[in-house]
């Protein structure tokens, strides 16, 4: 009945010596890893956690965050992550929702948890700081980090509901371990991204997250079991990092370096100087690093796999990286509702252009037209569905929702796309991203990615927009390159060269930048609840 927790107790007695985590140059063994998550969990079930409570955590990517997760997984709680970021609103929607007895939070955060508190059901709040882990490093490019060291943090006066998390470590407590059946245990309600709706909380069980991270091992199989280094800048409140970053690592018995914030100029310093093996990114982190001036003065050749997911990996991005590594950058795909993996590029064998590769082993996938219901042929665009060991419960507390996207054991993604005549898959767009002009579909992907075609187009976002004759229309947003100008008129010609009529943008507007998640994909549907709001 082995939980993931277990795989740190592993590591902690086979490997005790070995550096478990580095942060900002201070390390951890897997034998004090494990002191520091038991230490916690003791304290969790000294303030009333057991089994299944949940507990929330709400931490910019630090050893906390490590340390944290796997000790509410020792005590038998269920893990809810918040995105730091995440205004009062959205806080008290997960709080409220998941019903969270206790949180673990950054002091810079805290006055938020606070001024929500008494409409949840929080018995406890636990504040932690980044000196927790770090004495203050001298020129810290990290703002929150920075403004800690200049005194700007809240002051905590500890009570019977309010505690420092370093001293709940130092009265290390033992933790009594909790039965388990990890097929039906949560470890995890995780909060969609939002980028289509109201965050929904996904419950993930131990099974699901163990084997997500099983199949990322074995697929990986050249990788150098126990002697790998990950590098950490994704973050461990999204369930990628969290599986691909620090699951991956703990369960490997490897290193993890972490960054708490991505930073080009601090992942190519710590690639350098950490040598690291194995880097987990989103597009649009590797799009920052090789277009950092100074990319070529670093030594990067210690990168072995890197792993792109979230969002579509341009193809000479992916090129320049793997010249400036001399490793591979390989595209995947996964949603949270899948832990989140389902399918990836083999890393060393043939990776066709644009595809998210073959389907994870135990992973079967399908593809059922939208115009006949039917499974698709090859080449035949529909929408995506997966069933695996790595595939949720359901939503938590939603079972209308959940029979939606859960069918009889298949996940209905959401996501069109297709199969090749060899078998693999390529995502074409988001089914509830798809305009409808005057009957046509268009995949907004497609127009973004002529726009990308232009050499001073340095982001783009296609939404459609109301339109009286049509039913919608194609906008676009833009941010251009630095330096560049770019007119409606010169756009407009460039796409009519290489678009259909029906799908030409009607509407541009220039943007400095365009809104982004935190793993920075861009959020469509931002830009439409701004369209949106015009209309009222
Ligand atoms: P939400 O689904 O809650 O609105 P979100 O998109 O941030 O928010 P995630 O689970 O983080 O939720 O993202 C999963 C989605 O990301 C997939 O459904 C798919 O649309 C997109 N995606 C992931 N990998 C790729 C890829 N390689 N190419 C294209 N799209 C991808």
């Amino acid at each position: 009945n082995t939980g993931l927790q277990d795989y740190l107790i592993r590591a902690a007695e086979q490997v005790p010596d070995k550096e478990a985590v580095e942060f900002l140059g201070r390390s951890w063994t897997y034998e004090k890893l494990y002191e520091e998550a038991s230490a916690f969990a003791g304290a969790l079930q000294n303030l009333g956690v057991e089994k299944g409570t949940r507990v929330a955590v709400m931490l910019a990517n630090t050893p906390q965050s490590v340390v944290g997760y796997y000790g509410i997984l020792l005590a038998g709680g269920i893990v809810v992550q918040t995105n730091p970021l995440s205004v009062e609103r959205e806080l008290e929607h997960q709080l409220v929702d998941s019903g969270a007895e206790v949180i673990l939070c950054l002091d810079l955060v805290y006055p938020k948890v606070s001024a929500v508190k008494e409409r949840t059901s929080l018995k406890h709040i636990i504040v932690t700081s980044i000196s927790d882990s770090l004495p203050f490093p001298k020129n810290c490019i990290y703002p929150f980090i920075q403004k800690r060291k200049n005194g700007i943090s809240v002051k905590i006066t500890p009570s019977s509901t309010l505690h420092r998390y370093k001293e709940l470590l130092q009265q290390k407590k033992t933790y009594e371990p909790q039965p388990l059946d990890p097929a039906a245990d949560l470890a995890l309600l995780q909060y969609t991204g939002g980028t289509t709706g109201p965050a929904k909380g996904v419950m993930l069980t131990h099974r699901n997250l163990v084997a997500n991270t099983t199949q990322c091992m074995r697929w990986m199989y050249k990788i150098d079991h126990g002697n790998e280094v990950l590098l950490c800048a994704l973050p461990f409140f999204h369930v990628y990092g969290m599986t691909v970053g620090m699951n991956f690592s703990i369960m490997d018995q490897s290193k993890m370096v972490i960054l708490p914030k991505f930073d080009p100029e601090e992942v190519l310093k710590t690639i350098e100087k950490q040598k690291v093996t194995i880097f987990p990114g989103a597009p649009t982190m590797y799009i920052g690093l090789i277009h950092q001036p100074s990319v070529t003065k670093y030594d990067l050749s210690s990168i072995r796999v890197c792993i792109s997911g979230s969002a579509p990996l341009p193809l000479e991005v992916q090129q320049r990286f793997e010249e400036l590594t001399g490793g591979k950058l390989n595209e995947g795909y996964g949603l949270t509702e899948a832990s989140p993996v389902t399918h990836f590029n083999l890393m060393w064998g043939k990776r066709p252009q644009g595809s998210i590769g073959l389907p994870w082993p135990d992973t079967e996938v399908r593809i059922l037209s939208q115009e006949t219901g039917l499974e698709a042929g090859p080449g035949e665009v529909g929408e995506l569905l997966i069933r695996g060991p790595q595939v949720m419960q359901g939503y938590w507390k939603q079972p209308e929702e959940t029979a939606i996207a859960l069918q009889d054991g298949w996940l209905y993604t959401g996501d069109m796309g297709y199969m090749d005549e060899e078998g693999y898959f390529y995502i074409v767009d988001r089914k509830k991203d798809m305009i409808i002009a005057g009957g046509f579909n268009i995949y907004p992907r497609e127009i973004e990615e002529v726009l990308y075609e232009h050499p001073d187009v340095k982001e783009a976002a296609a939404v459609g927009i109301p339109d009286p004759y049509r039913g919608e229309t194609v906008k676009v947003f833009l941010v251009v390159q630095d330096g560049k100008e770019l007119t409606e008129e010169t756009l407009d010609t460039f796409c009519r060269e290489r678009l259909a009529a029906y799908k030409i943008p009607r509407q541009y507007e220039f943007r400095t930048e365009l809104p982004k998640t935190m793993v920075g994909k861009i959020l469509r549907r931002a830009l439409q609840e701004e369209e949106k709001q015009k209309e009222r």
